[in-house]
């Protein structure tokens, strides 16, 4: 199974100078190639990726290009496979055009299995051109990586990811199901009662990051002091994207530990977030990378997501009589079914029902592959 691990890592001060530059030319060439193509595409050209190729040869054997030699070609080439696979999106429909990358948002190089050096029995992972790496190893793995990737965020931090082609062994069956309600106040209800909240330190931090944002807001442009403030807002924003990150990892496998089968609504986050009133506490929320951590989670582990049709009514319907009230507003917490007289916490019984729907799901597509044509 091909897996992508993430660890920090700590350049000299060498590294960190000759990173900037690899990070430089790669966006350099990105952009070069970007600008090539869109200027093509205007006059209803395409250039094809091995064009973009050539091309990039004859651009490094000018001598106002030179500089471009003193980096690994590695990198650079690879800037424009990744390109390449952004015009494929734009073209398949599946993404916007590609845009130019900007100095201040997060850098990125991509070492391929000729440009680094693994020595599995020292943890010693070298880059050309860069050296030896000071990596934070915070996890094992057995394989020898295919790919490295070397990132430095906005906060500053150095990453290195690797792509890992892992064995992992499945969990131990349960034999227990759930379902579980995605919310936007509360993380997640489950349909046996138990309740996910989102991290409290969250609210801490934001506070902190408002004010940070105001006084970046009263710095001059351009000046030593609101590049200062600038780093101390990417500090704060990368503590708060990592305990939200940390805490929807335990929360997944917590789950996938616990259950066999995990029913869940297709939520389709990304329409959600158009409405302006919902968009910060379903950033908040990160739903939409609970519900990714939990597909893949559950295919490492030999576990099964179920993932229901979103316009389901599950808050609307009593899990008990199968009643469908008429509305529901989002303030409405707890409701007694007219019908049944059964009183409901609006996510629980919203979970009971995914739950039940999961489940029919489950068995009408065990039934269609085993029935004969
Ligand atoms: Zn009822």
């Amino acid at each position: 199974m091909k897996l992508r691990y993430r660890f920090r890592f700590y350049p000299t001060v060498e590294q960190a100078q000759e990173l900037a530059r690899v990070f430089g030319s790669v966006r350099y060439v990105y952009n070069w190639a970007l600008r090539l193509r869109s200027d093509a595409y205007r006059q209803g050209q395409k250039i094809s990726y091995n064009e973009s190729s050539a091309a990039l040869t004859t651009l490094k054997q000018r001598e106002d290009h030179a500089w471009l030699n003193e980096v690994s070609s590695v990198p650079l080439q690879q800037s424009l496979r990744h390109l390449q696979t952004a015009y494929v999106s734009f073209f398949d429909k599946r993404a916007d055009y590609p845009t130019f990358k900007k100095k201040t948002g997060k850098q990125s190089a991509d070492y391929a299995s000729s440009a680094f050096k693994w020595d599995a029995d020292n943890r010693h992972l070298s880059l050309s051109g860069i050296g030896r790496l000071d990596v934070h190893w915070s996890r094992s793995f057995k394989s020898t990586p295919t790919t490295v990737t070397v990132t430095k965020d906005t906060a500053g931090r150095y990453f290195v990811t690797l792509v890992l082609d892992e064995t992992i062994k499945p969990l131990p069956k349960t034999g227990e199901s759930i379902g579980i309600d995605l919310g936007i106040n509360r993380l997640a209800t489950l349909s046996n009662g138990e309740r996910i909240t989102n991290p409290k330190y969250t609210s801490k931090y934001a506070r902190k990051l408002a004010r940070a944002q105001r006084a970046l807001a009263r710095k001059q442009k351009g000046s030593a002091r609101r590049e200062g403030t600038r780093l101390r807002v990417a500090k704060i924003q990368a503590k708060i994207a990592d305990t939200r990150q940390d805490h929807l990892h335990k929360a997944t496998t917590h789950l996938v530990r616990r259950f066999d089968v995990i029913c869940i609504e297709d939520l389709n986050v990304r329409g959600m977030v158009k409405n302006h009133n919902l968009a910060k506490s379903i950033g908040d929320a990160s739903l939409g990378a609970f519900g990714r951590m939990l597909e893949y989670k559950c295919e490492w582990y030999g576990k099964e997501l179920v993932k229901i049709d979103r316009y389901f009514p599950s808050s609307k319907t009593c899990n008990a009589c199968g009643y469908i009230s008429e509305s529901m507003p989002l303030g409405v917490r707890e409701w007694v079914c007219p019908e049944c007289g059964t009183s409901h916490d609006r996510d629980e019984n919203a979970a009971k029902n995914i739950l039940a729907v999961g489940h029919t799901e489950r068995q009408n597509a065990r039934r269609g592959s085993v029935s004969p044509k």
